[in-house]
């Protein structure tokens, strides 16, 4: 069949989604329907605007070394002229602390050094596609750290990894760290970080890519695709049933086990995806603190439900402007008991009544666990590809950040279109 005239439905209208289906016309695809639940599109990115000023419920920045996302800026000629973010950090009172204590640091600089190298070992973490993993990898990261001997990068890491939500290192697998934190990432946060942000937020990447693409529907949760005899994919919506020629789902793969009900391995890799819940309260308070703070005590595991970061996107003295702050959910605490929590840390902060604008509850960060790894997850997913004519994208596949979505995205179009 021509390219033209096949019909691809993209499931999920987020950056991978919408890349996907940018990427798809530029290849000679016509027919392409970009199929969301939301009555919005950008999935995790999501920026809301209160008193005229733009704020971000999901990702907020980007990295000058992030290079698939300095394409899409370029391409769109998307100007990164958005607030600075430099964090500074903090123990639970407000009170400033060093991020490496001196004692660390000469420990820490013999580490540091010593981390190209050994990363060097492992070259599956440059690729786009996941496979050969080495198996240190599959390792829980803080046991990775153990094995070479990286005391203090261990805390460095967690305090990255951990408060932008993407989870526990003691169980998320040492892959997903060093693939979200690779190396130059990690040096970016470590030097004077340059993370860059938008001043009409990220959702301008969203609105640039979804001006190219003529077929997006919207609160249309898929809930079932299924094969038949005739080459074709019935995909149904809550509301509708459509025909098409080829899927790509970037929508959490899991909710279409239907699609492999005769492939019982496939049934249980799906089942055993993971996510950290990740809450972003967006709070009207009449004191903002400055700028960008991380709770370093807050970012054990006991430690759940506190605020790790908070962010003051507008500096201003007066009380137009949201404080938006991140914490994950306590598995045992109600949303009502998770905000006096939330306020409480408020308070010892110095920030007295804030009252509760928006809340988003995300479903942040998908992960296998070592086990699956060690069982062959990615190339079973890898092996899935075009099976029935569907095709697998979105974080399970790419991993986390808009920079790896992109580049994953980058990949599978090369790869199968
Ligand atoms: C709080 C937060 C902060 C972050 N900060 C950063 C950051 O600063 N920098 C960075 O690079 N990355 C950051 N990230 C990560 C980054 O936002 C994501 O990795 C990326 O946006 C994922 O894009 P995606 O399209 O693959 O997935 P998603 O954005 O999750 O998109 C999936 C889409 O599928 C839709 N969908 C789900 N089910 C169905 C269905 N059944 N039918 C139809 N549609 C469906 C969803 O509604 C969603 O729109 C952050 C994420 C969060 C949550």
């Amino acid at each position: 069949m021509k390219k033209a005239d096949c019909r691809v439905a993209v499931i999920g209208g987020g950056l991978s989604g919408l890349v996907i289906a940018v990427g798809l016309g530029k290849k000679g695809y016509r027919n392409v329907t970009v199929l969301e639940k939301d009555n919005r599109l950008g999935g995790k990115l999501f920026t809301i605007w209160y008193r005229g000023k733009s704020y971000e419920l999901g990702a907020i920045f980007g990295l000058p070394v992030q290079q698939h996302l300095q394409a899409l800026l370029k391409e769109f000629n998307i100007k990164s002229d958005g607030p600075n973010l430099t964090r500074v950090y903090y123990d639970r009172s407000g009170n400033k602390i060093m991020q490496i204590p001196k004692k660390v640091l000469s420990a820490f600089l013999e580490e540091v050094e010593r981390l190209p190298v050994t990363l060097a070992e492992y070259s599956s973490l440059e690729k786009a596609k996941i496979e050969d993993l080495e198996q240190p990898l599959m390792m829980p990261f803080s046991q990775w750290c153990d094995y070479h001997r990286f005391r203090v990068l261990k805390r460095i890491y967690q305090h990255h990894f951990t408060s932008y939500g993407l989870g526990d290192i003691e169980q998320v697998p040492a892959l997903y760290v060093l693939r979200i934190l690779n190396y130059d990432t990690i040096m970016s946060l470590l030097d004077l970080p340059e993370l860059f942000t938008w001043k009409t937020g990220v959702s301008t990447l969203i609105d640039a890519l979804s001006q190219k693409i003529k077929n997006i529907r919207l609160g249309q949760k898929v809930i079932k695709i299924a094969g038949s005899n005739s080459q074709r994919l019935t995909v149904q919506t809550e509301f509708e049933q459509l025909e098409f020629e080829r899927v790509v789902i970037t929508a959490p793969l899991e909710q279409f086990s239907d699609l492999y009900e005769q492939d019982e391995e496939m049934i249980n890799f799906l089942g055993g995806i993971k996510y950290q819940d990740y809450y972003v309260y967006a709070f009207i308070v009449d004191k903002l603190p400055k700028g960008c703070g991380v709770i370093l005590e807050h970012l054990s595991n006991q430690n759940k439900g506190h605020i790790m970061i908070w962010n003051s996107r507008w500096e201003s003295s007066h009380q137009d402007h949201l404080l938006t702050v991140y914490a994950y959910r306590h598995p045992d605490y109600s949303r009502l008991a998770s905000l006096k929590v939330i306020e409480n840390d408020l308070l010892r902060l110095g920030i007295a009544n804030p009252r509760l604008y928006q809340l988003k509850c995300w479903k942040q960060s998908p992960y296998v666990d070592s086990v699956a790894l060690q069982r062959g997850f990615y190339q079973k997913m890898e092996a899935m590809q075009g099976k029935h004519n569907v095709f697998l994208a979105g974080e399970i596949m790419s991993t986390v950040s808009m920079e790896n979505c992109l580049r994953y995205a980058n990949y599978l179009l090369n790869q199968y279109f």
